[in-house]
């Protein structure tokens, strides 16, 4: 077996972390930074998290924070603009996967050719060159994508949800610290919280998975799974939250790898058109997604199900397979995950997209990746399933 794995070059994890950013940065000799970042961060005094180690290490360093949730191309061209009016060594993305990923995005087009867009870099082309050295200081827990090389970016002229893949979106750093996340609202605690759990799951059953991925995404289901009810219900605890952003990060370094699958296909194309926030849009869709995918890949569901505390040793796999299922569920029950119709989209709306949705899912190239290919027909089955 051929395993080819890719991770940030230095990860520094654990409570408090951020405070040794200038160390991070002195070792890897750099010394001007843009932090790429969001208003929230700004407001709430966040960012102070990060620009106060810098600056008593005399690291003077300059802010972008005009990232939106759910980055689009046009705040990526301004970012770009950003980065180009000052003599800037590296990057920092600081916040959820939102900033993160637009700090990925500003990095990938500003090594590029002028007058390229983001489109340009869309899979299937890969996106392997950035300009500079990139350090992500993820806020949330999370969408894993301090580890990733992986970006998602809208087109607003075709409102895609793009994936942009390549060694270009990999941070070259990353700062791990769960005290970021303490101040993380509840809604965005569970949503993204099922995201990472997604990520874990589709990797360990992804067709690309492999032995060192599995490593990854094993150790994620098991800290998730035991954690995120208890970061929903004690958001202050600490010990829950510690768990969750390591399993994050770990299911990033499993889905960056084994890729994502049916979930994420289908996941983005809501996202894009009815601006459902990512983490809850796989929660809508991944108690249906693993009914669908369930005996295509049952031993690997079941054992996730152990794994995550969701069924018992001992359990067969077709009974720890069903308990999964229920527990996917009843997750999304009481961490009040709506349906699409419950989020408030309209049914005819709903309706008349699914076919463009079923063809931009299949498009990605995620559905490959699932145990079971869903066929356009199948795919808008499962999003009338779920409405
Ligand atoms: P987000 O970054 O959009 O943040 C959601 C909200 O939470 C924002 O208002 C933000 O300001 C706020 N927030 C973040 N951290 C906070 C904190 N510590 N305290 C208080 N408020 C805080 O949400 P997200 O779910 O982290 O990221 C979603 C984005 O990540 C999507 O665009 C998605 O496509 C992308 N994503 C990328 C990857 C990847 O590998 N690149 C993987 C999964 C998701």
């Amino acid at each position: 077996m051929d395993i080819g794995f890719f991770a940030p070059r230095h990860m520094d994890i654990g409570g408090g972390a951020v405070v040794r950013i200038a160390a991070m940065l002195g070792r890897l000799g750099l010394s001007r930074p843009l932090i790429v970042t969001d208003p929230v961060m700004v407001k709430l005094g966040l960012v102070r998290r990060i620009t106060d180690p810098l600056e008593a290490a005399g690291i003077v360093c300059a802010i972008f924070s005009d990232t939106v949730p759910e980055p689009v191309d046009t705040v990526v061209e301004a970012g770009v603009a950003a980065a180009r009016g000052g003599a800037f060594d590296c990057l920092i993305g600081f916040g959820g996967g939102s900033p993160i990923d637009t700090a990925k995005a500003i990095n990938i087009l500003l090594a590029a050719e002028p007058g390229a867009r983001m489109r340009d870099f869309k899979v299937p082309v890969a996106a392997d060159t950035a300009a500079l050295p990139l350090i992500a200081v993820p806020t949330t827990a999370g969408t894993g994508s301090e580890a990733t090389r992986f970006t998602v970016i809208t087109d607003t002229q075709t409102d895609e949800k793009m994936l942009i893949a390549g060694l270009g979106a990999l941070p070259l750093a990353a700062v791990v610290d769960y005290e970021l996340t303490m101040s993380v609202p509840p809604r965005t605690t569970a949503d993204t919280g099922i995201d990472a759990f997604t990520h874990a799951l589709e990797a360990y059953v992804s067709r690309r998975a492999n032995p060192v991925s599995d490593a990854y995404a094993r150790s994620a289901m098991r800290l998730i799974g035991a954690n995120l009810r208890k970061v929903w219900q004690t958001p202050q605890d600490r010990e829950a939250r510690e768990a969750m952003m390591l399993g994050a990060t770990l299911a990033g370094l499993a889905f960056s790898n084994a890729s994502v699958a049916l979930v994420h296909g289908m996941s983005r194309p809501i996202g894009a058109h009815f601006h459902v926030p990512h983490g809850m849009s796989n929660a809508m869709l991944l108690p249906a997604v693993t009914r669908y995918s369930l005996n295509a890949a049952l031993p690997r569901y079941a054992e996730s199900a152990r794994l995550a505390g969701f069924a018992r040793a001992d359990d067969a796999d077709q009974l720890a397979g069903a308990r999964l299922i229920e527990a996917l569920a009843a997750i999304n029950a009481e961490l009040e995950v709506p349906t699409p119709q419950g989020f408030g989209v309209a049914r005819a709306d709903w309706d008349a997209l699914l076919p463009k949705m079923a063809e931009q899912a299949l498009a990605s190239g995620s559905p490959g990746n699932n145990p079971a290919v869903p066929d356009a027909a199948e795919i808008v089955r499962i999003y009338e399933e779920i409405f």
